[in-house]
């Protein structure tokens, strides 16, 4: 069947579908913000698709020097794929080393032309050159970093394992038929370029597939992070709280929650300017973060303010942890600061009491507790009901009992 087809007209429809590939690229990157790997396969099918349309060409002028420049764009084309393949795996793609392999490979389709090199010396020069991009690009799908991208990119590494024994089919197809001119009909030659057209057909629609799917993860994450700190923002906060109250209304667990509010952070600001200013949220967050479970929730707030929930934990062990981060916090030496410059936080911590009480309440009484905190001098924990808890703290930083203070 594949041997009575004529092999311009192969060339043909993969010329268009190329086309179509590279147009249909192009939008997406209108779409998708001028991402940089969409833009890459935009430029790799547009140069695929010239240098099919100048094999089309050969069939009327000057073939050696036209078969030549093709497959010099073929190979710069599935470098340009490759490449937008490994940004989206999330690995940074040598830049450098495949463009001077592809200019070397460049200067040897050169010398070849000028000294009379033959169809089969280009084909074996461009399947070895493309068995290196695509085995780049096979390389960074197995190995990509972005867990949810990775079952979509085991399929496109999949479809360059099937690109990569065609391309070895093909050439044998040029040895066993003694083949010497790309467009004369040959059951391994038409065969195996109808099998690369189809893959590369799928490719590049299961990477618009999964350009959609990155780009629906970057959304969900921007909406319920915050850009600065990297923590979860407010509304994210309110969907875990939510979940958190159900299961203690449920189990009977504790909750507890600090809030957590830079000192004079206004000052840091004025005195140091705003970039030092969010180096310190981002110290503080940063601080916080390490000293958690990771079923605790640490969430920015607001400016800078922070809370923390955490989960089956009464108000004497939160205090503990609230502490444990004011100290560390009180001891941070931030590169940005002059010499002993430090920075220190206020805390407010209360502790859910009983089924009714929503999360907007227990937010309310940690806050009651941190304008409490900030009352009596700042740097320091106070707790919104009165308890035991002697020793929590340096007498200066003594854990306060609000509620005698609020009456
Ligand atoms: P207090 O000890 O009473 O909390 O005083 P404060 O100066 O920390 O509080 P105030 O509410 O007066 O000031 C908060 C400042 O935080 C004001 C605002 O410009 C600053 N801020 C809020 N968000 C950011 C941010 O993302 N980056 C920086 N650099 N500053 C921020
Ligand atoms: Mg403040
Ligand atoms: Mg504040």
């Amino acid at each position: 069947m594949f041997a009575n087809l004529d092999m311009r007209t192969i060339y043909l429809v993969f010329a268009v579908l190329s086309i179509t590939q590279a147009l249909l690229m192009f939008y997406v990157r209108q779409v998708h913000y001028n991402s940089s790997f969409v833009a890459a396969w935009a430029r790799g099918n547009g140069l695929v698709a010239a240098g099919l349309c100048l094999v089309l060409l050969s069939n009327f002028i000057s073939p050696g020097l036209l078969l030549t420049l093709s497959y010099m764009l073929i190979v710069w084309g599935n470098m340009h794929i490759a490449f937008g393949v490994a940004m989206i795996s999330g690995k940074q793609p040598k830049l450098r080393l495949g463009t001077v392999l592809c200019a070397a490979v460049m200067i040897i389709y050169a010398i070849g032309y000028l000294s009379g090199m033959e169809e089969r010396g280009r084909i074996v020069l461009f399947v070895l050159a493309s068995s290196i991009y695509s085995g780049y690009l096979i390389y960074c799908c197995v190995g990509a970093k972005r867990d949810e991208l990775r079952g979509g990119l085991l399929l496109v590494a999949l479809m360059g394992c099937a690109y990569l024994a065609s391309l070895f089919i093909h050439l044998i197809g040029v040895y066993v038929s003694n083949l010497n001119n790309p467009l004369e009909n040959s059951i391994w030659h038409s065969g195996s370029m109808i099998v690369t057209m189809i893959l590369s057909f799928a490719q590049s629609i299961m990477l618009i597939v999964i350009t959609g799917h990155r780009l629906q993860l970057e959304l969900q994450r921007q909406a319920t992070h915050d850009p600065l700190t990297n923590l979860l923002n407010r509304r994210a906060l309110a969907t875990l709280a939510e979940r958190d109250i159900a299961r203690s209304n449920r189990r009977g667990n504790l909750i507890s929650v600090l809030m957590i509010d830079a000192d004079f952070f206004k000052n840091i600001n004025d005195s140091f300017g705003h970039p030092t200013g969010d180096a310190v949220l981002k110290a503080i967050a940063n601080k916080i973060q390490s000293g958690l479970r990771i079923e605790d929730v640490l969430a920015r707030y607001g400016g800078e303010e922070f809370l923390v929930m955490l989960p089956d934990t009464g108000l004497k062990h939160a205090c503990e942890v609230a502490e444990r981060i004011r100290n560390g916090i009180a001891n941070i030496a931030l590169p940005e600061l002059p010499e002993g410059r430090r920075f220190t936080v206020s805390i407010g911590v209360a502790e859910r009491e009983g089924v009714h009480q929503s999360f907007d309440e227990l937010v309310n009484k940690a806050d009651q507790a941190l304008y409490l905190a900030k009352k009596n001098g700042r740097n320091r924990v106070v707790a919104n009901t009165p308890f035991e808890a002697d020793a929590i703290t340096e007498p200066m930083h003594n854990v306060h009992r609000p509620k005698a203070a609020l009456a």
